[in-house]
């Protein structure tokens, strides 16, 4: 079975076009979701992050998101310990994922693919892009956050044209309707092959 990455900067639609898939038929495992369930609902995860960072980690039995975020937001080194912690665990479920599938392919969609290596266990990655100013105003209406938050957060993905290079695919997201097409074209490529 192939695994295809999804991936794409903050507001390009990776979850829009993942459903598109999934409306065809093709499993899709979305990595952050799942990264979320089992940070809350792991027992590993749970030990290893309270050792880490304390009892503060957890709060009414959930990863307390905001406390962790504050404290990995300056420390490069507590992140990549955090990660350590995280990615193994969810790489696991989506290996037990994948062998309870039975379709000729699986979407993965991770807003992270590039950056973390990830799309070396994929069988190839599909890019799915917006301009700018387009994102921005998706996530402003869909987030009800600001200017500068949005901007940060696309400041700190890597740029389109640098994802480019290592995308066999991209979807170019404007209009749903031409988005939708080229989403039932590349399934029967991706079928074909
Ligand atoms: P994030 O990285 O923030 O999770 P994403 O890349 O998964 O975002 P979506 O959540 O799919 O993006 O889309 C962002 C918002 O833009 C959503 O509200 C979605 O409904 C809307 N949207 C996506 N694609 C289009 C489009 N082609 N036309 C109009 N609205 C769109």
């Amino acid at each position: 079975m192939k695994i295809i990455g999804l991936t794409g900067g903050i507001g390009s639609g990776k979850t829009t076009v993942a459903k598109m898939f999934a409306a065809l038929g093709i499993p899709i495992y979305i990595a952050d979701d799942e990264a979320r369930k089992l940070s809350d609902s792991s027992v590993e995860i749970r030990k290893a992050m309270i050792e880490l960072l304390g009892e503060m980690a957890y709060i009414d039995n959930k990863l307390n998101r905001s406390f962790v975020s504050q404290r990995i937001f300056t420390d490069k080194i507590l992140l990549e310990k955090v990660n350590n912690i995280i990615h193994p665990r969810v790489a696991d479920h989506f290996q037990n994922w994948v062998a309870m599938q039975t379709s000729s392919y699986v979407i993965k969609e991770a807003a992270i693919l590039f950056e973390n290596s990830g799309y070396k266990s994929c069988d190839a990655v599909i890019l799915v892009t917006a301009p700018k100013a387009i994102r921005i105003e998706r996530v402003m209406n869909r987030d009800k956050t600001n200017l500068q938050e949005i901007e940060n957060r696309i400041h700190n993905q890597w740029s389109d044209s640098k994802k480019r290079k290592l995308a066999q695919f991209e979807i170019e997201n404007i209009d749903l309707d031409v988005t939708k097409n080229k989403v039932l074209t590349l399934h029967n490529i991706l079928l074909q092959n």
